[in-house]
């Protein structure tokens, strides 16, 4: 059997930055990948750009998980200025446009490449196709799958999201054998299903719009952005952002339903002026009176839930009427939400190890000494724009070091 100091179990955002920040400690590090290749996921961030990084004030408003503060004071521990320098010393160089982080590369495979490499130039040893099944505690260590063991362990297996990029909620099922204490899984930062009966004619179309997720009549969120249509239901940022709240509340058997503008009352008042005229000035179709207002797509659609003949010539009072009601929908089209996507097709898992088990400022479990949680695993999940990997990077910086007795420069938790 193979001995190391410390075991990391996944090559992913978290696994392969503690195992950089713990050979650089001085330690002897094994990580182990079950896919055939370390930091897939990496690769497919960012639309394959990676939002690397995220410099957020108001982490409060994006966070969710059962101990909202703790999360929050995690990812502030570690100055942003402090995660550049770390990124520049493994040579990935970071650019900011918007407000967005992003390598200057503007590939997320060479993230992903640089960190691996970086991770064995400093010592680490890295077995792919290794899927961890079994762990066992001995001797104050951990035996891994009966081949490996070590005397610390770190999990950073990530959650349930994308099976397919290997995170099958394997972190999870290790835990639990341990006694760890996780909290309910629910998919986000994922599409949500919707009944729209309309929702095959408006595939695809994608629209800036006003969104408000409502939970048993009252709104909980609201954002900003631009959402995609698709043939179940309803994506985009906004949506992304909302979904882990909208999949615990129907977890817990609650009516959801998102509202969505994509007209506001100001265009409302313009678009009926306008419509008006037209009107009195003749020769016009329903259909010729809403061109233009939203997508082509949408307003067939809202004409088509209302049961409106869009080559109807009314008069000019009715028109204004029939005009009027399908502006109102487009003003606030409420859709029925009936499940999310998934968690093969979320980007982020909600829920994991309770954060009041692992000390924060090494992620070691407070009952199960040498053991390590890190990244997607806890339960700390935020909304789209490099928040969840600067928690990984974050999490797995403070394991690496600490677990290998290293030390970070002026600590906010010493
Ligand atoms: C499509 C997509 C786009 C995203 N884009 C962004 C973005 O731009 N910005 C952002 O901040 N976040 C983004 N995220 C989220 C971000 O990628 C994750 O939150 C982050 O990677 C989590 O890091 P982690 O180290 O906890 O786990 P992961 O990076 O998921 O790594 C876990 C690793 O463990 C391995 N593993 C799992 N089980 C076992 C086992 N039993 N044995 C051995 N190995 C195992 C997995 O194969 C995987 O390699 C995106 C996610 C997805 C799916």
């Amino acid at each position: 059997m193979k001995n190391y100091d410390i075991i990391i179990v996944g090559a992913g955002a978290s696994g392969l930055t503690a195992g950089i920040c713990a050979a650089r400690n001085g330690s002897n590090v094994l990580i182990l990948e079950k896919l055939s290749k370390p930091g897939k996921k990496i690769t497919v961030t960012g639309n394959g750009k990676c939002n690397i990084l995220s410099n957020r004030e108001d982490v409060e408003s994006i966070v969710h998980g059962r101990d909202k503060e703790l999360a929050c004071k995690i990812f502030r521990s570690i100055p942003f200025e402090t995660l550049l320098r770390f990124f520049e010393s493994i040579g990935i160089f970071i650019h900011e446009k918007n407000g967005y982080y992003y390598p200057v590369s503007l590939q997320a495979s060479t993230v992903r490449d640089t960190l691996v490499t970086v991770a064995l130039a400093t010592g680490c040893d890295i077995t792919c196709d290794c899927d961890v099944t079994d762990i066992t505690e001995r001797d104050g260590g951990f035996v891994i799958n009966n081949m490996f063991s070590c005397k610390k362990l770190i999990m950073s297996a990530g959650g349930c999201s994308r099976p397919d990029l290997g995170t099958d909620g394997s972190s999870f099922r290790l835990l639990k054998k341990f006694g760890v204490g996780i909290t309910k899984l629910y998919p986000s930062l994922v599409g949500l299903a919707t009944d729209f009966k309309q929702s095959k004619v408006i595939d695809g179309v994608r629209h800036y719009a006003d969104v408000h997720l409502m939970v048993d009549g009252t709104e909980v969120f609201f954002e900003n952005g631009e959402i995609i249509f698709n043939k179940k239901g309803i994506s985009g940022i906004p949506i992304m952002n909302c979904s882990g709240i909208a999949a615990q509340a129907l977890d817990e058997g609650k009516k959801v339903s998102v509202r969505v503008a994509v007209l506001s009352q100001r265009d409302r008042e313009v678009m009926m002026k306008s419509i008006w005229e037209r009107l009195i000035e003749g020769g016009y179709n329903i259909e010729e009176l809403l061109t233009g207002i939203a997508n082509r797509k949408l307003v067939y659609a809202a004409m088509l839930h209302l049961h409106i003949d869009p080559e109807l010539r009314p008069s000019v009072d009715d028109g204004f009427k029939i005009a009027g009601h399908v502006i109102d929908m487009l003003c606030g089209l409420t859709l029925h939400v009936t499940g999310t996507m998934g968690f093969e097709n979320s980007q982020v898992t909600s829920g994991g190890v309770r954060l009041d088990e692992v000390n924060p400022a090494t992620l070691e479990h407070k009952r199960l000494k040498g053991l390590y949680i890190t990244g997607e695993a806890l339960d700390a999940d935020f909304a789209c724009g490099g928040n969840n990997l600067t928690f990984a990077w974050i999490t797995g910086l403070r394991a690496g070091t600490y677990s290998a007795g290293g030390t970070i420069d002026s600590d906010i938790f010493y």
